[in-house]
């Protein structure tokens, strides 16, 4: 704490210490009161500036001080200086002084608050940006709260000064009025409690929620405006329409016809979409591939003289594609069809916001008409305009799975996870790999070590990752062709045969009706907490709608989508963003949830790490894995877990425990005490708890115990 903050503590810890050992508060007291008003009454006859000046004065002190009195000061008022003079006086002395305590709660409280509970207090102060004003007026009008816990709680929210000070005088003038009031009958006047009756109770309850039911009003009217121009249905064949049967779109289907809606899921290409055909499942396929390879090339680390495998390429691939037809029964139209969907394949276009129009591929067109859509039409490969890209030709996430040729020379532009996890695999099946990445590291979204551990772990297995390179231009020379990248203002040549664009992915907002109907887009779908677009009928889910592009919160939001779109307005819920994991599955594998050191420095958020490496594991030096970390970052002085990182092997399926913890708000004691089996990776989380544990012994009351033992000795 800064000397000034100790010295106003001391200063207000001194004068409220006054009060009370000086008992003043027994001024404060309806009968003292009463026996002073002649006296109080002559002096403001005599001198009406100056008891005016004084009574403001005492009013913030009071007030500022947080002191019991602000009542009996209020009924004083009424009393002394008369109805309006009363008002007037009370109204802005009580806004000052309660401005006053509000700042100084702030300065004293705040930072230690945001520093104990920086991400919690994010998402109340971001309540605060949207509905604080009208929380404070109700509050003020309904006291359900004592006036200065309401001063110094709203201290330590990110609520402005001048939007408190104002709100606050708006909001306590009816009740100044009330008691001012009463104060100019003050020898009527019995108790405190009598004031105010029942009655003007309920009318300052209802003044109170008023702005805010008239806010929900306005929003609703608002909301209902964009449907103006369309004439609604009397009635609809479906409750949902969900548009894309990919993962976000199967979910959303899955759930309207598991609580009996009647849902049409219609899909243009492939059901699955991208995570079943061109994704998740793809790249994984042939990832273990290329694993089974890197194995056979470390065979003497397992003890054996040599390891080869003879493979083709092609033959690999095709590996990939049984493993996509093995999977693709859990996503297909008969599995949902059994599930109680009707499944239309062919493509949808909205109409208006209760119809949709469908295209089969024999050109035939049906129109639906339901009550609520859901968009779940994905994302597809950004293809950035670089010069010459497309006179050299490209391939991408979509159309890599064809090649049936390894590529001598593959150039995979960027760095992100879906470059980072092709970019290895290639490099293991045998192609010459040069990664470019524009930015200083790859996998810019990890902590620094962590994109460093990849990158060692790339340069190793023979890619030339190159960072701070910018695509420029592609051309062919000679027959040739060449990437040329900017590198520290200077032109460097990369030859090759193949480039991979992987540079992020854009939402697929085109060609379906969006811009017709009017449903407002920017990178993506535009949608509020519940996923709810400027239509309130229709939502979106998935990569369409992001912010995130996984199979994982695809179905989450998914989940949102379907209930929301189904139940509204009965009830609703908005999308829990709360605990999000997600894994890239390079060599070693790096999984991580919630906050990741760079994260918490730059949204300030106080951290502590604690961290185990995976060197020191039994079984993964069995397994000849020892290398990577689990990094556990912690609230300080508490086991609250604020993110974890794990870099390993299979860090992606081991950090499932931490994701549950935080979920469920399970914290690292309760980590290291849960059984884990030995040999296992999983063992690398209890350890993580225990380097945290350790560093928060209680080390005083250990002394203590090492000299009950040495009692115990005899010692
Ligand atoms: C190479 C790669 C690897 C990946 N690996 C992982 C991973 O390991 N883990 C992970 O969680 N995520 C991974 N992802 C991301 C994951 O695939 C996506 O986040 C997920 O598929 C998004 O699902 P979605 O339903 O939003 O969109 P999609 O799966 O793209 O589905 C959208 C569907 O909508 C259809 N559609 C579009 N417009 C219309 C229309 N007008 N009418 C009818 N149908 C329409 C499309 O044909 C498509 O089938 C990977 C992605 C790629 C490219």
């Amino acid at each position: 704490m800064s000397f000034r903050k100790i010295l106003l503590a001391a200063a207000i810890a001194a004068a409220v210490g006054l009060f009370f050992a000086l008992d003043l508060g027994r001024y404060f007291s309806l009968e003292a009161l009463k026996a002073q008003q002649t006296a109080i009454e002559a002096f403001r006859a005599r001198q009406p500036w100056l008891a005016a000046a004084l009574y403001f004065a005492m009013y913030v002190a009071v007030t500022a001080l947080s002191l019991p009195g602000a009542v009996l000061m209020t009924l004083a008022g009424g009393a002394v200086f008369g109805l309006w003079w009363g008002t007037l006086i009370v109204s802005f002395a009580s806004s000052v002084g309660a401005t006053l305590a509000f700042l100084v709660s702030r300065f004293l409280l705040r930072d230690w608050v945001t520093a104990r509970f920086g991400e919690r207090l994010a998402a109340i102060d971001a309540g605060i940006k949207r509905e604080g004003a009208f929380y404070l007026f109700t509050l003020r009008l309904v006291p359900v709260f004592p006036f200065f816990v309401i001063n110094l709680l709203f201290g330590l929210t990110a609520m402005k000064a001048r939007t408190f000070y104002w709100v606050s005088q708006l909001g306590m003038l009816a009740g100044t009025l009330v008691y001012v009031n009463a104060g100019t009958q003050l020898a009527k006047i019995e108790s405190l409690a009598g004031i105010v009756s029942p009655g003007l109770l309920i009318s300052f309850g209802l003044l109170g929620v008023f702005p805010l039911i008239a806010k929900k009003i306005v929003a609703a009217v608002r909301a209902n405006q964009v449907y103006a121009r369309w004439s609604k249905p009397s009635r609809f064949d479906r409750n949902l329409v969900v548009i894309g049967g990919g993962s976000a779109g199967l979910v959303t289907a899955y759930i309207a016809a598991a609580v009996k809606a009647r849902v049409t899921l219609v899909e243009k290409h492939r059901m699955g979409g991208d995570c079943l055909n061109t994704g998740c499942v793809p790249s994984k396929a042939l990832i273990r591939s290329a694993k089974f390879l890197s194995h056979t090339r470390r065979a003497t680390e397992f003890g054996c003289r040599s390891g080869t495998a003879d493979f083709d390429f092609g033959e690999v691939m095709e590996r990939v594609q049984r493993v996509v037809r093995a999977v693709e029964p859990h996503d297909s139209v008969e599995r949902y069809t059994g599930l109680g969907v009707e499944v239309i394949e062919g493509t949808a276009k909205i109409v208006s916001p209760w119809e949709v129009d469908v295209t089969r591929e024999n050109g035939a067109t049906e129109r639906l008409s339901t009550r609520g859509i859901v968009i779940a039409a994905g994302a597809r490969p950004f293809v950035p305009p670089i010069p010459g890209l497309e006179q050299v030709g490209y391939l991408t996430s979509d159309t890599v799975w064809a090649l049936r040729e390894l590529p001598g020379r593959l150039v995979v532009l960027g760095g992100g996870p879906i470059g980072c996890e092709l970019t290895q695999t290639f490099a293991r099946l045998g192609a010459k790999v040069t990664q470019v990445e524009m930015a200083p590291r790859i996998m810019i979204r990890e902590d620094v070590e962590v994109s460093e551990m990849v990158t060692r772990r790339f340069r190793a297995e023979g890619v030339d990752v190159l960072v701070n390179h910018k695509a420029k231009q592609f051309a062919i020379e000679d027959g040739e062709k060449i990437l040329i990248a900017e590198h520290d203002g200077q032109d460097v040549r990369i030859p090759f045969d193949v480039v991979l664009v992987a540079v992020g992915r854009v939402a697929n907002l085109k060609g379906y009706g969006l811009e017709e109907v009017g449903v407002v887009t920017s990178r993506t779908v535009d949608t509020n907490e519940f996923l709810q677009t400027n239509y309130p009928n229709i939502y979106a889910a998935g990569d369409v709608a992001g912010p995130y592009q996984f199979t994982h919160t695809a179905a989450h939001q998914a989940w949102y989508a379907a209930v929301n779109a189904l139940f509204d307005p009965f009830k609703k819920f908005k999308a829990d963003y709360r605990v999000i994991p997600w894994s890239t599955f390079v060599e070693p594998e790096v999984a991580r949830v919630g906050l990741n050191e760079q994260e918490a420095k730059e949204k300030g958020v106080p951290f502590e790490v604690s961290r185990y490496e995976l060197d020191d594991l039994d079984r993964a030096i069995a397994d000849s894995e020892a290398h990577g970390f689990v990094k556990v970052l912690t609230v300080p002085g508490k086991d609250r877990i604020l993110g974890v990182t794990i870099v390993g092997e299979h860090a992606g399926d081991l950090i499932a425990e931490y994701v549950l913890a935080m979920k469920q708000g399970i914290g690292l004691n309760k980590i290291l005490g849960t059984i884990h089996i030995y040999p296992t990776l999983a063992e690398a989380n209890k350890y993580a708890a225990g380097v945290w544990k350790k560093a928060h012994a209680p080390q005083q009351l250990l002394a203590w115990v090492a000299r009950f033992h040495a009692w115990r000795r005899g010692e």
